[in-house]
């Protein structure tokens, strides 16, 4: 029997391929850059061994050229260039992929920790062009040879003449249709914005001729058009500066520039890691709440950046959600760049620094609690409620990380109290974490509950947010003592020396069960009770559901 082998339309197949690891068009340009970027890394570190190579800065550089007319974008390096073999096996060989290979030479059947290198960051350009023309000449090779092809069909190399060393990648972009824009792509002030988006801090200037304005000499109503030269972008990213080299105002005008908010951040955190995965970052905690910040539009995440290049504007996976007020960014020389959002979740990598920088958060929050109080009780109003919803969250899993960092009102301060700081002032006799309920303070202080803990002289904590109660009933205790409510049927308290001792629960039972009877739908058993001073009469609950909780899970929609 004859074996016939399948026919795909290998165009369509690329297209596909490619459109399903780039989320968006745009990015073609960041792969091409950071092959440029490479190549010419190349040529610096053959020049650290090779004392015949003089690696000099300024000889180095990428540079983007539009053609409107001819609807050609060029990008050119002068990088280490490919010799005819290199265009061969580099760009002749689709998805040749090196991280297949090594998954099974190895005999790996976890596929977590080499995902990435597909080997098809050069293609990318095909989602913007019809046809991909690459002249390079490689150090140390006196001839040039043209790569063109206008997708998966083939290519051809033929031999070119070339002056200098380097690689000019041209794309002739494609024309705009009826659902598809392409003619940004020619526009200078769009590509400028995608370098500044992507590649800002690449280690080489990336240049462009760009043309402005400026007023005519002697005449300030008239304008004539330059042309010039200019770096786009921005080179040295403050992250991977030393710390002792930075102001504060740096960091604020990098938080501003980023636009990671309006505001002045509270405080900000510069990481550099040099273990078992190397990265930097900076991170920031907000002053202000974001306006969308308690509300579905809220997306959290920080931007990540592979080596300078960024491939995503908000990893999610590197903040939980009781952090989710932090901003800023991480970079990693350890993360390929070929990563989709979809497999970027399990990278093992990724996981070693989101869980690095949870603890870097935490001691920061805890220092800024300990050491500037005032700026954490701003924070603390700002995003506390985010911590509470925190603790609740996750079946309290979360809870030892964030219970130091809770506050809540108190009956003595008349302040924000932490719980350690009311555990360390408690009695000797006393035996619980007072709490009580209210819409607010005011409120609270009223309550007939709380008259026999206050009394006794026991600070009470007092709870005013929905989530409270919710939050504390999964901690369930701290530093040894449980939470109670003031209203629950029991208070732990020793009710010696109450006027009401002599009387005997059973004495106006008929009373009681007649009340009883008329309450029957509001109360289950109206009874005496020994812990009111002024007031005549309180409620008080049984089990696990206070008052205040029922109200909540009352008002809840089903
Ligand atoms: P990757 O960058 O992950 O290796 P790419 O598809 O982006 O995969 O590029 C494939 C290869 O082509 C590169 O590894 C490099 O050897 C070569 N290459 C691409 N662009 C250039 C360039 N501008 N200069 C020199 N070599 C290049
Ligand atoms: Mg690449």
């Amino acid at each position: 029997m004859e074996k016939k082998e399948f026919k795909a339309e290998s165009k369509r197949l690329l297209e596909m391929m490619i459109n399903s690891i780039y989320s968006q068009r745009e990015v073609f340009l960041r792969e091409l850059i950071s092959n440029s970027s490479d190549a010419i890394d190349k040529i610096y570190y053959r020049a650290l061994t090779d004392e015949q190579l003089e690696f000099k800065q300024e000889n180095y550089f990428i540079k983007l050229a539009a053609d409107k007319e001819n609807r050609t974008l060029t990008i050119s390096d002068t990088g280490i260039g490919m010799t005819k073999e290199d265009l061969e096996n580099n760009l002749g060989i689709i998805a040749k992929s090196g991280s297949l290979a090594f998954k099974n030479e190895n005999e790996l059947k976890d596929d977590h920790n080499i995902i990435g290198q597909f080997g098809v960051g050069f293609y990318a350009a095909f989602m913007v062009a019809d046809v991909v023309t690459v002249i390079s000449k490689a150090l140390g090779s006196e001839e040039a040879y043209k790569w063109e092809s206008t997708g998966a069909d083939g290519y051809t190399i033929t031999s070119v003449k070339k002056e200098t060393v380097g690689t000019d990648i041209i794309l002739k972009i494609k024309e705009n249709n009826e659902d598809e824009q392409y003619d940004e792509y020619l526009e200078d002030y769009r590509l400028k914005a995608i370098v500044k988006k992507y590649s800002d801090f690449i280690r080489y200037p990336i240049k462009m001729d760009l043309t402005s304005r400026k007023p005519k000499e002697g005449n300030d109503n008239e304008f004539e058009e330059y042309t010039e030269e200019q770096v786009v972008n921005s080179m040295i990213p403050i992250w991977k500066k030393n710390k002792s080299e930075l102001t504060d105002e740096d960091y604020e005008n990098f938080y501003a520039e980023k636009h990671y908010g309006f505001d002045k951040p509270t405080k900000h955190i510069h990481i550099s890691v040099d273990g078992t995965v190397r990265y930097n970052a900076i991170l920031f905690i907000p002053e202000k709440t974001p306006y969308d910040y308690y509300s579905k539009e809220f997306e959290k995440g920080l931007e990540l950046y592979s080596n300078g290049v960024l491939i995503m504007s908000k990893c999610s996976d590197l903040l939980p959600d009781y952090f989710s007020f932090v901003k800023g960014m991480v970079d990693s020389e350890d993360l390929s760049l070929n990563i989709s959002r979809e497999m970027l979740q399990h990278d093992r990598q990724l996981k070693l620094i989101a869980k690095n920088i949870n603890k870097k958060i935490k001691g920061q929050l805890q220092s800024l609690l300990k050491d500037e109080r005032e700026k954490y009780e701003e924070f603390y109003k700002s995003f506390g409620r985010q911590l509470k919803y925190g603790v609740y969250s996750e079946y309290g899993s979360n809870k030892e990380v964030l219970q130091d960092l809770l506050m809540f009102h108190s009956s003595k301060e008349k302040a924000l109290v932490t719980l350690d700081e009311y555990v360390s002032r408690m009695p000797e006799d006393q035996k619980y974490i007072y709490y009580a309920s209210g819409e607010s303070i005011e409120r609270i202080e009223k309550l007939p509950q709380a008259e026999l803990v206050a009394e006794k002289g026991y600070e009470i904590l007092y709870f005013t947010e929905d989530i409270d109660e919710f939050a504390i009933k999964m901690i369930m205790s701290y530093k040894e003592k449980e939470f109670k409510s003031v209203s629950s049927g029991d208070l732990g308290i020793e009710e010696e020396n109450n006027q009401n001792d002599s009387t005997d629960p059973s004495e106006h039972k008929e009373l009681f069960d007649y009340m009883t009877s008329i309450l029957s739908s509001k109360v289950k058993e109206v009874r005496a009770s020994k812990r009111l001073r002024s007031h005549p009469v309180c409620l008080s609950t049984e089990g696990d559901l206070t008052i205040e909780m029922e109200k909540i899970l009352n008002a809840m929609p089903d």
